[in-house]
Protein backbone atom coordinates (compact mmCIF):
# COMPACT_ATOMS: atom_id res chain seq x y z
CA UNK A 1 0.00 0.00 0.00
CA UNK A 2 1.12 3.74 -1.06
CA UNK A 3 2.48 5.74 2.26
CA UNK A 4 -0.20 8.88 2.14
CA UNK A 5 1.19 11.85 0.93
CA UNK A 6 2.56 13.82 3.27
CA UNK A 7 0.12 17.56 2.15
CA UNK A 8 -2.97 15.33 1.14
CA UNK A 9 -5.86 13.98 2.52
CA UNK A 10 -8.52 12.45 1.44
CA UNK A 11 -10.02 12.00 5.27
CA UNK A 12 -11.11 15.54 4.99
CA UNK A 13 -14.69 15.40 4.76
CA UNK A 14 -15.79 19.04 5.63
CA UNK A 15 -13.78 19.91 2.31
CA UNK A 16 -15.23 17.30 0.25
CA UNK A 17 -18.35 17.57 1.22
CA UNK A 18 -18.76 21.19 1.84
CA UNK A 19 -20.85 21.64 -1.62
CA UNK A 20 -23.38 20.11 -0.05
CA UNK A 21 -26.02 21.29 1.79
CA UNK A 22 -27.89 19.12 4.83
CA UNK A 23 -30.29 18.11 2.41
CA UNK A 24 -28.54 17.21 -0.18
CA UNK A 25 -26.05 15.24 2.09
CA UNK A 26 -28.40 13.08 3.74
CA UNK A 27 -30.17 12.50 0.36
CA UNK A 28 -26.73 11.58 -1.38
CA UNK A 29 -26.12 9.18 1.85
CA UNK A 30 -29.43 7.36 1.38
CA UNK A 31 -28.70 6.53 -2.17
CA UNK A 32 -25.79 5.12 -1.66
CA UNK A 33 -27.15 3.58 1.06
CA UNK A 34 -29.86 1.69 -1.18
CA UNK A 35 -26.97 0.97 -4.11
CA UNK A 36 -25.29 -1.52 -1.41
CA UNK A 37 -28.06 -3.33 -1.56
CA UNK A 38 -27.36 -5.99 -4.43
CA UNK A 39 -31.25 -7.02 -4.80
CA UNK A 40 -32.41 -3.92 -4.66
CA UNK A 41 -29.96 -2.77 -7.83
CA UNK A 42 -30.87 -5.96 -9.63
CA UNK A 43 -34.55 -5.04 -9.28
CA UNK A 44 -34.06 -1.21 -10.09
CA UNK A 45 -31.79 -2.41 -13.61
CA UNK A 46 -34.81 -4.25 -14.63
CA UNK A 47 -37.40 -1.65 -14.30
CA UNK A 48 -34.72 1.31 -15.21
CA UNK A 49 -34.31 -0.93 -18.51
CA UNK A 50 -37.95 -1.32 -18.90
CA UNK A 51 -38.61 2.39 -18.16
CA UNK A 52 -35.76 3.03 -20.89
CA UNK A 53 -37.63 1.05 -23.16
CA UNK A 54 -41.68 2.24 -22.46
CA UNK A 55 -40.52 5.65 -21.59
CA UNK A 56 -42.50 5.41 -18.32
CA UNK A 57 -43.03 8.93 -17.09
CA UNK A 58 -43.35 8.15 -13.17
CA UNK A 59 -39.84 5.89 -13.43
CA UNK A 60 -38.46 8.79 -15.49
CA UNK A 61 -39.35 10.98 -12.67
CA UNK A 62 -37.79 8.40 -9.99
CA UNK A 63 -35.00 8.25 -11.84
CA UNK A 64 -34.23 11.98 -12.54
CA UNK A 65 -34.54 12.57 -8.96
CA UNK A 66 -32.09 10.19 -7.83
CA UNK A 67 -29.52 8.44 -9.44
CA UNK A 68 -30.10 10.58 -12.58
CA UNK A 69 -29.14 13.75 -10.71
CA UNK A 70 -26.39 12.46 -8.41
CA UNK A 71 -24.59 11.22 -11.56
CA UNK A 72 -25.19 12.88 -14.69
CA UNK A 73 -25.19 16.77 -15.43
CA UNK A 74 -28.27 17.23 -16.81
CA UNK A 75 -30.23 16.25 -19.97
CA UNK A 76 -28.68 18.66 -22.54
CA UNK A 77 -25.73 20.68 -22.73
CA UNK A 78 -27.81 24.21 -21.26
CA UNK A 79 -28.47 22.07 -17.92
CA UNK A 80 -25.33 21.12 -17.57
CA UNK A 81 -23.90 24.50 -17.13
CA UNK A 82 -24.82 24.97 -13.25
CA UNK A 83 -22.99 21.90 -12.84
CA UNK A 84 -20.14 22.93 -14.75
CA UNK A 85 -20.40 26.22 -12.64
CA UNK A 86 -20.63 24.48 -8.91
CA UNK A 87 -17.26 22.84 -9.98
CA UNK A 88 -15.33 25.34 -11.25
CA UNK A 89 -16.07 27.11 -8.32
CA UNK A 90 -13.99 24.35 -6.17
CA UNK A 91 -11.49 24.61 -9.39
CA UNK A 92 -12.80 21.43 -10.45
CA UNK A 93 -12.98 20.89 -13.96
CA UNK A 94 -15.11 19.19 -15.93
CA UNK A 95 -14.88 16.81 -18.61
CA UNK A 96 -18.31 16.36 -21.20
CA UNK A 97 -19.70 12.92 -21.48
CA UNK A 98 -22.56 12.61 -24.23
CA UNK A 99 -23.53 9.45 -22.71
CA UNK A 100 -25.01 7.66 -25.66
CA UNK A 101 -24.19 4.22 -26.21
CA UNK A 102 -25.09 1.22 -28.32
CA UNK A 103 -26.74 3.38 -31.21
CA UNK A 104 -27.05 1.49 -34.60
CA UNK A 105 -28.47 3.92 -37.19
CA UNK A 106 -26.46 6.23 -38.80
CA UNK A 107 -29.16 9.25 -38.09
CA UNK A 108 -28.30 8.62 -34.39
CA UNK A 109 -24.34 8.38 -34.83
CA UNK A 110 -24.52 11.85 -36.85
CA UNK A 111 -26.78 13.41 -34.25
CA UNK A 112 -24.07 12.04 -31.52
CA UNK A 113 -21.00 13.43 -33.50
CA UNK A 114 -22.96 16.63 -33.55
CA UNK A 115 -23.38 16.86 -29.73
CA UNK A 116 -20.16 16.35 -29.20
CA UNK A 117 -18.83 19.00 -31.71
CA UNK A 118 -21.62 21.06 -30.12
CA UNK A 119 -19.70 19.96 -26.64
CA UNK A 120 -16.25 21.07 -28.02
CA UNK A 121 -17.46 24.23 -29.02
CA UNK A 122 -18.52 25.06 -25.53
CA UNK A 123 -15.80 23.44 -24.05
CA UNK A 124 -13.73 26.23 -26.23
CA UNK A 125 -15.84 29.32 -24.80
CA UNK A 126 -15.58 27.75 -21.07
CA UNK A 127 -12.17 27.52 -19.25
CA UNK A 128 -13.55 25.07 -17.02
CA UNK A 129 -14.08 22.51 -19.60
CA UNK A 130 -10.64 21.31 -20.74
CA UNK A 131 -12.00 17.82 -22.73
CA UNK A 132 -14.75 16.14 -24.26
CA UNK A 133 -15.50 12.50 -24.22
CA UNK A 134 -15.97 10.17 -27.67
CA UNK A 135 -17.49 6.99 -27.21
CA UNK A 136 -16.86 5.05 -30.42
CA UNK A 137 -20.23 2.24 -29.84
CA UNK A 138 -22.14 6.22 -29.74
CA UNK A 139 -20.52 7.09 -33.61
CA UNK A 140 -20.89 3.15 -35.05
CA UNK A 141 -22.56 -0.25 -34.82
CA UNK A 142 -21.22 -2.65 -32.45
CA UNK A 143 -21.17 -5.42 -35.15
CA UNK A 144 -19.04 -2.88 -36.93
CA UNK A 145 -16.87 -2.43 -34.36
CA UNK A 146 -15.97 -5.86 -33.70
CA UNK A 147 -15.71 -6.90 -37.64
CA UNK A 148 -12.82 -4.13 -37.86
CA UNK A 149 -10.77 -5.49 -35.33
CA UNK A 150 -9.46 -7.48 -38.25
CA UNK A 151 -10.23 -4.66 -41.34
CA UNK A 152 -8.16 -7.25 -43.58
CA UNK A 153 -10.52 -10.19 -43.24
CA UNK A 154 -13.89 -7.65 -42.68
CA UNK A 155 -16.43 -8.11 -45.19
CA UNK A 156 -16.31 -5.60 -47.59
CA UNK A 157 -20.14 -4.24 -47.76
CA UNK A 158 -18.77 -3.19 -43.94
CA UNK A 159 -16.41 -0.75 -45.95
CA UNK A 160 -17.88 1.79 -46.23
CA UNK A 161 -19.38 2.21 -42.66
CA UNK A 162 -15.96 1.71 -41.41
CA UNK A 163 -15.24 4.48 -43.81
CA UNK A 164 -18.10 7.08 -42.38
CA UNK A 165 -17.13 5.92 -38.88
CA UNK A 166 -14.08 7.27 -39.39
CA UNK A 167 -15.15 10.61 -41.23
CA UNK A 168 -16.93 10.85 -38.08
CA UNK A 169 -14.37 10.80 -35.70
CA UNK A 170 -11.81 12.65 -37.58
CA UNK A 171 -14.61 15.55 -37.78
CA UNK A 172 -14.40 15.97 -33.72
CA UNK A 173 -11.11 15.79 -33.60
CA UNK A 174 -10.04 18.02 -36.30
CA UNK A 175 -12.38 21.03 -34.77
CA UNK A 176 -11.21 20.03 -30.77
CA UNK A 177 -8.22 20.69 -32.05
CA UNK A 178 -9.01 24.20 -34.13
CA UNK A 179 -10.40 25.16 -31.29
CA UNK A 180 -7.58 23.77 -28.44
CA UNK A 181 -9.57 21.29 -26.80
CA UNK A 182 -9.05 17.77 -26.02
CA UNK A 183 -10.66 14.75 -26.83
CA UNK A 184 -10.70 11.28 -24.49
CA UNK A 185 -11.48 8.35 -26.14
CA UNK A 186 -13.53 5.34 -23.96
CA UNK A 187 -12.23 2.73 -23.80
CA UNK A 188 -14.87 -0.39 -24.37
CA UNK A 189 -14.98 -4.24 -24.41
CA UNK A 190 -12.35 -5.93 -25.34
CA UNK A 191 -13.44 -7.24 -28.90
CA UNK A 192 -14.49 -3.63 -29.67
CA UNK A 193 -11.29 -2.37 -28.60
CA UNK A 194 -9.01 -3.07 -31.65
CA UNK A 195 -11.30 -0.94 -34.05
CA UNK A 196 -10.77 1.71 -31.24
CA UNK A 197 -7.61 1.84 -30.51
CA UNK A 198 -6.47 1.80 -34.07
CA UNK A 199 -8.92 4.66 -34.82
CA UNK A 200 -7.46 6.39 -31.77
CA UNK A 201 -4.00 5.80 -32.48
CA UNK A 202 -4.66 6.87 -36.14
CA UNK A 203 -6.09 10.50 -34.51
CA UNK A 204 -2.70 11.09 -32.08
CA UNK A 205 -0.40 10.41 -35.28
CA UNK A 206 -2.91 13.10 -36.79
CA UNK A 207 -3.19 16.23 -33.78
CA UNK A 208 -0.73 15.58 -31.28
CA UNK A 209 1.83 16.95 -32.93
CA UNK A 210 2.76 20.03 -31.00
CA UNK A 211 0.39 19.67 -27.91
CA UNK A 212 -1.84 16.79 -26.75
CA UNK A 213 -5.14 16.86 -28.43
CA UNK A 214 -6.10 13.40 -28.36
CA UNK A 215 -5.93 10.34 -25.84
CA UNK A 216 -6.80 6.95 -25.60
CA UNK A 217 -7.76 4.79 -22.65
CA UNK A 218 -5.84 2.22 -21.24
CA UNK A 219 -7.74 -0.55 -19.14
CA UNK A 220 -5.22 -2.12 -16.34
CA UNK A 221 -8.03 -4.92 -15.66
CA UNK A 222 -6.52 -6.58 -18.77
CA UNK A 223 -3.16 -8.33 -19.02
CA UNK A 224 -2.38 -6.82 -21.87
CA UNK A 225 -2.18 -3.41 -21.28
CA UNK A 226 0.66 -2.30 -19.82
CA UNK A 227 2.52 -3.75 -22.56
CA UNK A 228 0.40 -1.86 -24.70
CA UNK A 229 0.89 1.08 -23.15
CA UNK A 230 4.52 1.03 -23.69
CA UNK A 231 4.43 -0.05 -27.36
CA UNK A 232 2.22 3.16 -28.05
CA UNK A 233 4.64 5.41 -26.39
CA UNK A 234 7.15 3.94 -28.61
CA UNK A 235 4.88 4.18 -31.36
CA UNK A 236 4.17 7.89 -30.57
CA UNK A 237 7.90 8.56 -29.91
CA UNK A 238 9.03 6.86 -33.56
CA UNK A 239 6.41 9.13 -34.95
CA UNK A 240 8.00 12.47 -32.94
CA UNK A 241 4.13 13.10 -31.59
CA UNK A 242 2.70 13.55 -27.79
CA UNK A 243 0.94 10.62 -26.58
CA UNK A 244 -2.10 11.36 -24.45
CA UNK A 245 -3.12 8.44 -22.05
CA UNK A 246 -6.15 7.84 -19.84
CA UNK A 247 -5.51 5.43 -17.73
CA UNK A 248 -8.66 3.02 -15.80
CA UNK A 249 -8.87 -0.12 -14.53
CA UNK A 250 -11.33 -1.25 -16.67
CA UNK A 251 -15.52 -0.90 -16.19
CA UNK A 252 -16.42 -4.68 -17.90
CA UNK A 253 -14.80 -7.32 -15.74
CA UNK A 254 -18.00 -9.39 -15.56
CA UNK A 255 -18.68 -9.00 -18.89
CA UNK A 256 -15.66 -9.69 -19.99
CA UNK A 257 -14.98 -13.31 -17.93
CA UNK A 258 -18.21 -14.50 -18.92
CA UNK A 259 -18.09 -13.80 -22.63
CA UNK A 260 -14.00 -15.87 -22.26
CA UNK A 261 -16.00 -18.65 -20.29
CA UNK A 262 -19.03 -18.62 -23.09
CA UNK A 263 -16.65 -18.96 -26.14
CA UNK A 264 -13.79 -20.99 -24.86
CA UNK A 265 -10.81 -18.50 -24.91
CA UNK A 266 -8.91 -17.03 -22.30
CA UNK A 267 -10.19 -14.08 -19.97
CA UNK A 268 -8.13 -11.05 -21.15
CA UNK A 269 -8.56 -10.00 -17.06
CA UNK A 270 -6.29 -10.20 -14.81
CA UNK A 271 -7.01 -13.17 -12.32
CA UNK A 272 -7.11 -10.74 -9.17
CA UNK A 273 -7.45 -7.22 -8.13
CA UNK A 274 -3.85 -7.02 -6.97
CA UNK A 275 -2.63 -7.91 -10.35
CA UNK A 276 -4.71 -5.18 -11.85
CA UNK A 277 -3.88 -2.25 -8.98
CA UNK A 278 0.11 -3.34 -10.10
CA UNK A 279 -0.81 -2.48 -13.02
CA UNK A 280 -2.44 0.34 -12.80
CA UNK A 281 0.58 1.65 -10.42
CA UNK A 282 2.94 0.66 -12.73
CA UNK A 283 1.30 2.60 -15.66
CA UNK A 284 0.96 5.66 -13.67
CA UNK A 285 4.48 5.49 -12.81
CA UNK A 286 5.64 5.11 -16.50
CA UNK A 287 3.57 7.94 -17.89
CA UNK A 288 4.89 10.06 -15.07
CA UNK A 289 8.15 8.93 -16.22
CA UNK A 290 7.71 10.35 -19.81
CA UNK A 291 5.53 12.83 -18.72
CA UNK A 292 7.40 16.05 -21.10
CA UNK A 293 5.97 13.21 -24.00
CA UNK A 294 2.85 11.44 -22.43
CA UNK A 295 0.12 13.48 -21.41
CA UNK A 296 -1.81 11.26 -19.01
CA UNK A 297 -4.75 11.36 -17.20
CA UNK A 298 -5.07 8.99 -13.55
CA UNK A 299 -8.52 8.03 -13.83
CA UNK A 300 -9.57 6.56 -10.56
CA UNK A 301 -11.66 6.49 -7.61
CA UNK A 302 -8.64 4.12 -5.90
CA UNK A 303 -7.38 6.38 -3.11
CA UNK A 304 -3.35 4.66 -3.20
CA UNK A 305 -3.36 5.28 -6.95
CA UNK A 306 -4.48 9.05 -6.48
CA UNK A 307 -2.14 9.05 -3.21
CA UNK A 308 0.90 7.45 -5.81
CA UNK A 309 0.35 10.10 -8.43
CA UNK A 310 0.44 12.73 -6.08
CA UNK A 311 3.49 11.44 -4.72
CA UNK A 312 5.30 10.78 -8.05
CA UNK A 313 4.78 14.77 -8.76
CA UNK A 314 6.12 15.57 -5.55
CA UNK A 315 9.19 13.45 -5.59
CA UNK A 316 10.18 14.20 -9.21
CA UNK A 317 9.47 17.76 -8.67
CA UNK A 318 6.68 17.95 -11.33
CA UNK A 319 4.64 21.39 -10.95
CA UNK A 320 1.32 20.23 -9.90
CA UNK A 321 -0.48 22.23 -12.42
CA UNK A 322 1.64 20.96 -15.31
CA UNK A 323 -1.05 20.05 -18.40
CA UNK A 324 0.03 16.73 -19.19
CA UNK A 325 -0.93 15.49 -15.56
CA UNK A 326 -4.43 15.21 -14.42
CA UNK A 327 -6.59 13.83 -12.62
CA UNK A 328 -9.73 13.03 -12.49
CA UNK A 329 -13.12 11.19 -11.12
CA UNK A 330 -16.91 10.64 -12.55
CA UNK A 331 -18.92 13.25 -11.14
CA UNK A 332 -21.50 11.99 -8.27
CA UNK A 333 -18.70 9.68 -6.87
CA UNK A 334 -15.41 10.24 -4.62
CA UNK A 335 -15.93 14.01 -4.04
CA UNK A 336 -13.52 13.27 -1.00
CA UNK A 337 -11.07 12.42 -3.81
CA UNK A 338 -11.48 15.15 -6.25
CA UNK A 339 -12.47 18.26 -3.73
CA UNK A 340 -9.11 17.45 -1.27
CA UNK A 341 -6.90 16.85 -4.78
CA UNK A 342 -8.41 20.21 -5.90
CA UNK A 343 -7.91 22.47 -2.42
CA UNK A 344 -3.94 20.80 -2.05
CA UNK A 345 -3.51 22.51 -5.80
CA UNK A 346 -3.59 19.62 -8.74
CA UNK A 347 -5.27 19.58 -11.70
CA UNK A 348 -8.45 17.70 -11.30
CA UNK A 349 -11.74 16.92 -13.33
CA UNK A 350 -15.17 15.15 -13.05
CA UNK A 351 -16.85 13.27 -15.70
CA UNK A 352 -20.17 14.33 -16.15
CA UNK A 353 -22.45 12.66 -18.19
CA UNK A 354 -25.56 14.12 -20.21
CA UNK A 355 -27.75 13.35 -22.29
CA UNK A 356 -32.03 12.04 -21.97
CA UNK A 357 -32.49 9.59 -19.18
CA UNK A 358 -33.64 6.97 -20.76
CA UNK A 359 -30.50 6.72 -22.79
CA UNK A 360 -28.14 7.39 -20.40
CA UNK A 361 -30.02 4.20 -18.60
CA UNK A 362 -26.88 2.06 -19.18
CA UNK A 363 -24.47 4.13 -17.55
CA UNK A 364 -26.96 4.29 -14.59
CA UNK A 365 -26.94 0.93 -14.21
CA UNK A 366 -23.24 0.51 -14.66
CA UNK A 367 -22.68 2.93 -11.41
CA UNK A 368 -25.42 1.27 -9.26
CA UNK A 369 -23.55 -1.86 -9.97
CA UNK A 370 -20.19 -0.36 -9.29
CA UNK A 371 -21.57 0.86 -6.13
CA UNK A 372 -23.27 -2.07 -5.14
CA UNK A 373 -20.40 -4.56 -5.41
CA UNK A 374 -18.54 -6.02 -2.59
CA UNK A 375 -15.21 -5.98 -4.10
CA UNK A 376 -13.03 -2.24 -4.85
CA UNK A 377 -13.79 0.71 -3.52
CA UNK A 378 -17.16 1.40 -3.17
CA UNK A 379 -18.16 0.46 0.46
CA UNK A 380 -15.56 3.88 1.07
CA UNK A 381 -18.03 6.46 -0.48
CA UNK A 382 -20.66 5.38 2.25
CA UNK A 383 -17.65 5.21 4.99
CA UNK A 384 -17.10 8.93 4.03
CA UNK A 385 -20.43 9.77 3.46
CA UNK A 386 -21.32 8.91 6.91
CA UNK A 387 -18.37 10.17 9.05
CA UNK A 388 -19.53 13.73 7.27
CA UNK A 389 -22.95 13.30 8.58
CA UNK A 390 -21.37 12.21 11.96
CA UNK A 391 -19.74 15.49 11.81
CA UNK A 392 -22.39 17.31 11.04
CA UNK A 393 -24.57 15.60 13.77
CA UNK A 394 -27.20 14.51 10.99
CA UNK A 395 -28.95 11.59 11.14
CA UNK A 396 -29.67 9.35 8.44
C1 LIG B 1 -12.81 9.52 -15.07
C2 LIG B 1 -13.05 8.08 -15.35
C3 LIG B 1 -13.14 7.62 -16.67
C4 LIG B 1 -13.35 6.28 -16.92
N1 LIG B 1 -13.36 5.83 -18.22
C5 LIG B 1 -13.45 4.50 -18.46
C6 LIG B 1 -13.31 3.97 -19.78
O1 LIG B 1 -13.10 4.72 -20.74
N2 LIG B 1 -13.42 2.64 -19.96
C7 LIG B 1 -13.63 1.76 -18.90
O2 LIG B 1 -13.67 0.53 -19.11
N3 LIG B 1 -13.76 2.23 -17.65
C8 LIG B 1 -13.68 3.56 -17.41
N4 LIG B 1 -13.79 4.03 -16.12
C9 LIG B 1 -14.25 3.10 -15.04
C10 LIG B 1 -13.06 2.36 -14.45
O3 LIG B 1 -12.51 1.51 -15.42
C11 LIG B 1 -13.42 1.54 -13.21
O4 LIG B 1 -14.45 0.65 -13.50
C12 LIG B 1 -13.86 2.33 -12.01
O5 LIG B 1 -13.24 3.58 -11.98
C13 LIG B 1 -13.48 1.55 -10.74
O6 LIG B 1 -12.08 1.38 -10.65
P1 LIG B 1 -11.14 2.32 -9.78
O7 LIG B 1 -9.80 2.42 -10.40
O8 LIG B 1 -11.82 3.59 -9.55
O9 LIG B 1 -10.97 1.64 -8.35
P2 LIG B 1 -11.10 0.29 -7.60
O10 LIG B 1 -12.43 0.35 -6.97
O11 LIG B 1 -9.88 0.13 -6.79
O12 LIG B 1 -11.09 -0.89 -8.64
C14 LIG B 1 -12.21 -1.59 -9.07
C15 LIG B 1 -11.80 -2.14 -10.41
O13 LIG B 1 -10.72 -3.09 -10.23
C16 LIG B 1 -10.85 -4.14 -11.16
N5 LIG B 1 -11.07 -5.40 -10.42
C17 LIG B 1 -11.96 -5.60 -9.38
N6 LIG B 1 -11.91 -6.87 -8.95
C18 LIG B 1 -10.99 -7.50 -9.72
C19 LIG B 1 -10.51 -8.85 -9.80
N7 LIG B 1 -10.98 -9.78 -8.96
N8 LIG B 1 -9.57 -9.15 -10.71
C20 LIG B 1 -9.09 -8.21 -11.56
N9 LIG B 1 -9.49 -6.91 -11.55
C21 LIG B 1 -10.43 -6.56 -10.66
C22 LIG B 1 -12.05 -3.78 -12.04
O14 LIG B 1 -11.56 -3.06 -13.14
C23 LIG B 1 -12.89 -2.89 -11.15
O15 LIG B 1 -13.71 -1.99 -11.88
C24 LIG B 1 -13.54 5.36 -15.84
C25 LIG B 1 -13.44 5.81 -14.54
C26 LIG B 1 -13.18 7.14 -14.28
C27 LIG B 1 -13.04 7.58 -12.85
Amino acid sequence: MEEPHPQLSFDDTSKAFRHKSNKDLKETYRLFALMKNQSLVSLGSGIGKFAARLNVGIINSLIRNTIFKQFCGGENLLDCQSTIDELYQKSVLTILDYGLEGKSSEEDFNHIKDEIIRGARLAASNDSVPVVVVKLSGLADNDLLALAADLDHMPSDYRVAYDALVERVDEICAEASKLGVGVFFDAEESWLQDSIDRIAMQMVMKYNKTKCIVYNTYQMYRHDRLHYLKASYREAQSAGVFLGAKIVRGAYMEKERNRAAEKGYESPIHKTKAETDADYDDAIRFCTEHYEQIASCCATHNINSNYLQASLLDEKQIDPKHPHINFCQLYGMSDYISYNLAEAGYNVAKYVPYGPIKEVIPYLIRRAKENSSVTGEMGRELKYLSSEMKRRKLEA
